[in-house]
């Protein structure tokens, strides 16, 4: 039997002899070489979820606050990621952490999942409103002493229902402010995913967030500046996987600069007409083939020298009807989960599938 291994170009050799696809372009690969091809690629996957209360279809929050969704959990997402053998984080905000009957939903799966934190401000001291109808609120908004004080009650209300202290965290609504990442390293976090590429958000008083630019793969951010990869090797920061393949092929420091919706660059694409929708790894947006097809972008263009990462998002409440905008039904829920199902078997029939932590990622990373 020949002895098949990799030669230069990352095409399948046998004994020394490439073997040429019949055209230049990978994707001509005859479909048998390509899934070869894909299988020997090692990816890791990251479920990262943001665990909250019940809301309604348009986010407002429904008091008195309840937790359906968290206890539907067991029915749903339980069952699957036990039969795909995934790992889970569960980024939990304050009002959850704060509900005893919630909580006792997680013991069950403490040692098969990963649990962070997740801060939306109106659920913490101090100024907490537990009667707050929205969460709206973002910690950018809030002075640094401020955001501080609630980013240290989370962790401490964490570590008192858990015994230990977090180390993943994503801000609400991705909301970071620029001193976040610092707190963050100060209260012993070791990743944040708090960042979602090609977004630029204007929140109350002027509040700007613009993480256009942000690297797609895990990086050490510059305290001071994000978008900068930095020597310090406290924080790993891990974007939500979101890709726009078409502005990709623009150099990084000019997206940096494109956060405005005028800036000229975007309205030449616009004017052109150039295909700019944002393709981001969330089930209730996509169907299968696309989030298949994402993903398959990701490992196609991740530099040879990194295990690519899949950073899924989405929120526990998507999977109870009518409390999020996604799912109003149970069968919109029957098809949600049809799709994540479909999605884990793509993924372990065509890659090396690793399903990790969220904050595990961070010793997979810290060396490179
Ligand atoms: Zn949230």
């Amino acid at each position: 039997m020949q002895k098949i291994v990799f030669g230069p170009h990352s095409l399948p050799e046998i004994e020394g002899q490439l073997i040429r696809p019949p055209h230049p372009s990978p994707l001509t690969l005859h479909p048998s070489l390509l899934t070869f091809h894909r299988k020997l690629k090692k990816v890791n996957l990251i479920i990262s979820i943001d665990t909250e209360c019940d809301r309604y279809h348009n986010w407002e929050v429904r008091q008195p606050l309840s937790f359906q969704n968290i206890e539907d959990q067991k029915t749903t997402l339980f069952p699957l990621f036990k039969k795909h053998g995934i790992k889970a984080t569960y980024l939990i905000s304050p009002e959850v952490l704060k509900d005893d009957a919630a909580m006792q939903v997680f013991d069950e799966v403490k040692k098969e999942h990963e649990f962070g934190s997740h801060l939306h401000v109106e659920f913490i001291e101090p100024e907490a409103n537990m009667d707050s109808r929205w969460a709206k609120g973002v910690q950018a908004e809030l002075t640094p002493e401020v955001e501080f004080a609630k980013l240290e009650n989370l962790t401490n209300l964490f570590e008192s229902r858990f015994g230990y202290k977090p180390i993943s965290f994503r801000a609400g609504r991705f909301g970071a402010s620029a001193h976040t990442i610092k707190h963050l390293a100060a209260l012993g976090y070791k990743v944040d995913s708090s960042f979602r590429p090609y977004s630029r958000v204007q929140f109350k008083n002027n509040t700007v967030v613009d993480a256009w630019g942000v690297y797609h793969q895990p990086y050490f951010p510059d305290f001071s500046d994000f978008k900068k990869k930095s020597t310090q090797r406290e924080i790993l920061e891990l974007p939500v996987t979101l890709v726009q393949p078409t502005l990709q092929k623009l150099p990084k420091s000019i997206i940096a600069g494109m956060g405005m919706y005028n800036h000229p660059l975007r309205r030449v694409i616009r004017k052109l007409n150039i295909d700019t929708d944002e393709q981001w790894l969330r089930p209730q947006r996509h169907g299968l083939d696309h989030l298949c097809k994402i993903s398959d972008w990701v490992m196609d263009n991740t530099p040879k020298n990194q295990v690519p990462v899949l950073n899924m998002m989405f929120h526990s409440s998507e999977l109870t009807p009518g409390t999020s905008p996604y799912c109003a039904t149970a069968a919109d829920v029957a098809n949600y989960l049809e799709t994540l199902d479909g999605y884990f078997s793509y993924l372990n029939k065509n890659y090396q599938l690793c399903s990790i932590g969220l904050g595990e990622a961070y010793e997979k990373y810290v060396s490179k």
